[in-house]
This record gives C-alpha cells, structure tokens and sequence, in this order.
C-alpha cells in the first residue's frame, strides 16, 4: 500500500523480520568484494565514504588504493600537506571533500589522539562529516545501531514502502530516516547497512529496477502496485547555464605560469592556468579582451597567440567552453594578487602540482609540445 506523505511507514513486525533476513542472505551471497569492505578500520570506511559521495564505486576504487598506500591512517593524513592530498584527490572531483577529510584528520588526531569517536553526534561535529557520513562510520566500524540514508538507500526504503512524493524534501527525509532506522536489526549493523546499499545499488537501480531478481520484492509496495518507475519521483529540473571561458598558456622563457585558485572559488587550494570569463567571439575580440584581462587581473603584459585547444566541461549547473590560447609574456612581474599565489612553472614540474582536470590536460600538452620544441 502507498504511504501517505505525512504518515509514518507502518511496518509490522513480521514484513521488518522477513526483510532482514532475506535482505541479509541475499547480500552474503551477493556482495562486491570492494577494498574498503576488507576491514572495518574506521579510516578506511571514512575514507571511502567520503570519496563514493557523487562518484562510481569503479571510478573510486584505483583513487581508495592510491590514497590508503599513501597515507595509511589518519595520523599520516592529518600530518601531510594539503598540496600532496589534493595531488592524490586530482580527476576525483568536488575537491572540498579532500580538504574537509584532511581538516577533519587533523581534528582526529589534535582532539581526539587519533582515536575516531563512535559516537553520531560527535562524529558530526568533523568538517564534511553529516549525519549519513557520521552513521556510515559508527554503523560499519563500530556496529553501532544507527541508521544510513544515502542516495541508493532513498530510492530502495522509497520504492520499498511506496513513498509518492519527493524523497529530498523534509517530509520525505524525515519519514525515510525514521524508516532507515525501524528497518534495523538489534545487531549485524554492518553488514544490515552495507545489505541495505548493495541492494539500492545493484538491484532497484534509478532506471529499471531488476524486481524478478530481488530478494525482497514480496515485501515492496511499489512492485506490488507497478510504481517502480515512478519513485521516488525526482526533484525540479536543473536549468543548466552555458558559459564561455579561455585559459592561457603564458611562457616566459620556457616556464608557464600558473595561478592558485583561491578561497571562496571553484577548486579552491589546486593550480590552474589563469583562466577568465570571455564574451567576445571573434578572434581579435578575444585576444583584446584576454590581454586586458591578464593585465588587470594578473599584472603581466602579454600577446595572446593561437588557439591550441577547445575544451567543453561541466561545473555544477554551467556547461563551459573553455578556449585555451598560448600566449607569449612581454613584461611585468608576478605577485600574490587578492589572495592567489602565481608561479612560473617549468613544464616538467607541473606533475607536482594539484590540477583541476582541464588543468592537468593542458599541462600535458603543454609539456609534450615543449618536449617536442615547439
Ligand atoms: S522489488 Fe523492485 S522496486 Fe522493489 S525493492 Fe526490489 S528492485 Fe526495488
């Protein structure tokens, strides 16, 4: 039966008994072997936690690895710089989860002698760390009996209990949180938790749940009444905004300069090429306006050469055009302006620097032009 939005979910005892055991037997026949499932060390579940937000279990894998091998527990995250993290964090994305994960460990170790606390709430204290992230870590590490909600989960506990309206408003969050938390066993928290978010994500999948393959498709509401398709119903459209941009190559001497995107901006504490926002179109619009905006912004007077590479990319709601020039340097000296570091570059030491990605494909051909002399 649907649940009114207002109503709490009326699961009895024996629907909430028949679901756990066959949610569980189900997931110890079916689960992933991941590597960050092959502990339950709470760095580790915090680490992947943090790096499966908005990215593919696939694409997390490799970068989990990498970061692990390289800072082996919290007390090698809170002591590295934050250059080096976002180093290893480069082409992951959402580059604020790295910063908050190192702020956090340093958090860990200054205020809590490098011990994770068990607890929700003080968990929820950490930057980056809320109440899903915070559950995630006391549930999996230390088998505490809370509850998780996390976008596979959503769309399970919805689809599960017949939820019509929109799960991300308050109503629909208040009413799936208290569904993710009368669902729970007494104990096997962990791997209830983990169950609950291998079967969202392999099983009742956003586009075509595989309902004959489901274990608790007795159970669900919107099977039994056809709705699958239909939750959880999605939110207001995203209206997507085109922008238009041009980065540029400035070489002094075979060295490039690179800016440091500063506080308060997109990819804040990585490195780019200085990049700007752009509304000419032809060719000598363009290269008036870049050198006008290099001077004003940067300081440095510069003749803007060819176009090397377009590059189209999203940021959130933008979809940009970024036109990325060469440009040669003619005079003027760098210094720190309203907040960002420069640096002239050579190309072989662009590796060491944290990139964004667009970043980071001009550095190589920038790097193999130069190699090859031209
Ligand atoms: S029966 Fe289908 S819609 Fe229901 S939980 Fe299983 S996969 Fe999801």
């Amino acid at each position: 039966m649907a649940t009114d939005c207002s109503s709490e979910p009326a699961l009895d005892a024996r629907w909430k008994q028949s679901f756990r055991r066959r949610l569980l037997t189900w997931y110890d026949r079916h689960q992933r072997d991941l590597p960050w499932r092959r502990s339950q060390n709470p760095y580790r579940v915090w680490v992947s936690e943090v790096m499966l937000q908005q990215t593919q279990v696939e694409t997390v894998k490799p970068y989990f690895r990498k970061f692990i091998k390289a800072f082996p527990s919290v007390k090698r995250l809170a002591a590295a710089s934050e250059q080096d993290v976002l180093r290893l964090w480069e082409g992951l994305g959402y580059y604020r989860r790295a910063r908050q994960l190192h702020a956090a460990a340093k958090i860990i170790v200054a205020e809590h002698g490098g011990h994770f606390p068990r607890d929700v709430n003080t968990l929820q204290t950490l930057p980056g760390i809320g109440r899903y992230t915070a559950g995630a870590i006391a549930s999996i590490a230390f088998d505490e009996r809370v509850p998780i909600l996390e976008t596979n989960t959503i769309r399970l506990l919805s689809r599960l209990i017949g939820y019509p309206d929109d799960p991300t408003k308050s109503a629909g969050q208040r009413l799936l949180w208290q569904t993710a938390e009368d669902v729970l066993p007494r104990k096997n928290i962990a791997l209830f938790n983990q169950a609950l978010m291998e079967l969202g994500s392999l099983v009742c999948t956003p586009g075509s749940p595989q309902c004959e393959q489901c274990p608790v498709a007795k159970l669900c509401t919107a099977y039994a009444d056809g709705s699958q398709s239909a939750i959880p119903r999605t939110g207001r459209k995203v209206n997507f905004i085109s922008v238009a941009e041009a980065a540029v190559l400035i070489n002094k001497q075979g060295k490039l300069l690179l800016r440091q995107c500063p506080e308060g901006q997109r990819w804040a504490g990585l490195w780019d090429f200085p990049r700007f926002e752009i509304v000419g179109e032809a060719p000598q619009f363009v290269h008036d306006e870049l050198t006008k905006k290099v001077k004003e912004q940067i300081g440095l007077v510069v003749d803007p050469k060819e176009l090397v590479k377009t590059i189209k990319h999203g940021v959130t709601r933008h979809r940009i055009t970024l036109d990325c020039y060469t440009a040669r340097y003619i005079s003027g000296r760098i210094s720190r302006r309203h907040g960002t570091a420069l640096r002239w570059v050579r190309p072989a030491e662009l590796g060491a620097f944290p990139l964004n990605s667009t970043g980071r494909q001009l550095a190589n051909l920038a790097h193999l032009s130069m190699q090859n002399g031209s």
